[in-house]
C-alpha cells in the first residue's frame, strides 16, 4: 500500500510541474530575463565554459530538461562541426518553443526528443557529456535522473548540473528571500499571467537538497571527483561529476 501511496504522489509532482511549463512554455525565456535580471545568461555561460566540447572531434552532448534550448545552442557555439546535441525534455511545448528558436541553423546537429529524465529513450555509454540547467528539481526522483544520466554517458564522460542552491550571506539571504516570495510571484502574474507557477517554483528552489547532500547524491549515483562551485553569492551552483 505504502509504494502506491508513493507512485501517486510522485505522479502528481510531475503532473503538476508539466502544467507549470506548459502553461509558461511561450513566455519562459522573456520570464528568465525578467525574474533574474538577465542573470541567467551569465550562469549558463558559466556552465558551458565548464564543459568545454570539443571543437576538432566528434562530441555528442546531451541536454536534459533543455527546455527551449538555451544550453544546446550555447553547446553547439561552443563545440566543433562535428558536434551534436541531443535536447530531452518532458514537455513537448517547451521543445516546440526550442525548434523555432533553432530554425534551421542547426540542422543536422541537434534532435530533440521528448522523454522523462527518469527514464531516458537513449542508449548507454553513448554521450562525452550531460547536463541538466534549472532541471533537476522539479524531476521527482532525483536519484533515478541521477542513474540514468550515469548509465548513458561514456565511460570518462562528465555530468554537470546547473541549480538554484542556497545563498548564504544572511543579508543577501533577506533581500532574496523577499524577491522570490513577493516580487516573482507577481512577476508572473503581471507578464504570465500566473501566479501559481511560478510560486510553485519558489517553493521547488526552497525543497532542494543543500549543495553538499546533493553532491553526496551524484556520488550515491556513481560519479567520481564530485565538486561544486557556488555562483553569484549561492544563489546557483554548478554540480560536477565523472564516469570512469
Ligand atoms: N534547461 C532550460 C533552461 O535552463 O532554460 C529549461 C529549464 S526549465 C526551468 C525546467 C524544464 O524541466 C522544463 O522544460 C520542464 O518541462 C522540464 N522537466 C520537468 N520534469 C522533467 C522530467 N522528469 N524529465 C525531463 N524534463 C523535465
Amino acid at each position: 500500500a505504502d509504494f502506491g501511496y508513493e507512485r501517486v504522489r510522485l505522479s502528481d509532482k510531475q503532473a503538476k510541474v508539466d502544467d507549470v511549463f506548459r502553461s509558461v512554455a511561450r513566455r519562459y525565456d522573456l520570464m528568465n530575463d525578467l525574474m533574474s535580471g538577465g542573470l541567467h545568461r551569465v550562469w549558463k555561460s558559466h556552465l558551458i565554459s565548464m564543459l568545454r566540447p570539443s571543437r576538432t572531434r566528434p562530441y555528442q552532448h546531451l541536454d536534459v530538461a533543455g527546455g527551449t534550448g538555451d544550453i544546446a545552442f550555447r553547446t553547439l557555439e561552443a563545440g566543433g562541426p562535428e558536434t551534436h546535441v541531443t535536447v530531452l525534455d518532458i514537455n513537448e511545448a517547451m521543445l516546440r518553443v526550442g525548434a523555432e528558436r533553432a530554425g534551421h541553423k542547426y540542422d543536422g546537429r541537434i534532435d530533440f526528443v521528448t522523454g522523462n529524465a527518469e527514464t531516458l529513450p537513449l542508449p548507454s555509454n553513448h554521450f562525452d557529456s550531460y547536463t541538466i540547467a534549472f532541471g533537476i528539481r522539479n524531476v521527482p526522483r532525483i536519484d533515478v535522473a541521477l542513474r540514468e544520466a550515469h548509465r548513458v554517458l561514456k565511460p570518462g564522460g562528465r555530468f554537470l548540473c546547473l541549480e538554484f542552491s542556497r545563498v548564504d550571506l544572511p543579508v543577501l539571504e533577506k533581500i532574496y528571500d523577499a524577491y522570490s516570495f513577493h516580487v516573482i510571484p507577481r512577476i508572473g502574474e503581471r507578464v504570465a499571467g500566473d501566479r501559481e507557477s511560478y510560486q510553485y517554483l519558489v517553493e521547488s528552489i526552497r525543497k532542494f537538497p543543500s549543495p553538499d547532500s546533493f553532491a553526496r547524491m551524484i556520488e550515491t549515483a556513481g560519479f567520481s571527483h564530485v565538486s561544486h562551485r557556488r555562483l553569484s553569492g549561492g544563489i546557483v551552483a554548478i554540480h560536477s561529476g565523472w564516469k570512469i
